[in-house]
């Protein structure tokens, strides 16, 4: 439940690079970062985030999530993560559409 993709991609990336050089890094993300990965990206010192489709389109279409968008968990901190998006919204929903229909039993 928590293997989300950017999980994963933080875990890794945390591996092989130390936080001086994930503050200069961009993490490129289809959906927006739910509230626990972007509580991982604050942690990890990656310093800038770019979504495509946001967590309220997300929600519009599966009906899940915690709803929370990424810029509320990401403006508590104490330091600053650049958040860019939602950007390519509508192409990015796509695959929502074709995806959490059938996964929930509901197509
Ligand atoms: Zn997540």
């Amino acid at each position: 439940m928590t293997n989300h993709a950017e999980m994963n991609l933080i875990k890794l990336a945390a591996q092989h690079y130390d936080t001086a050089f994930l503050a200069g890094c961009t993490l490129y993300t289809s959906t927006e970062p739910c509230a626990m990965c972007s509580g991982a990206i604050y942690w990890s010192g990656i310093g800038r985030m770019v979504f495509a489709c946001s967590e309220a389109r997300l929600g519009e279409i599966a009906g899940i999530g915690l709803n929370v968008p990424s810029r509320a968990v990401l403006q508590t901190g104490a330091r600053t993560v650049t958040v860019v998006g939602p950007t390519l919204e509508d192409e990015a929903a796509e695959v929502h559409r074709a995806f959490w229909p059938k996964h929930l039993g509901k197509a």
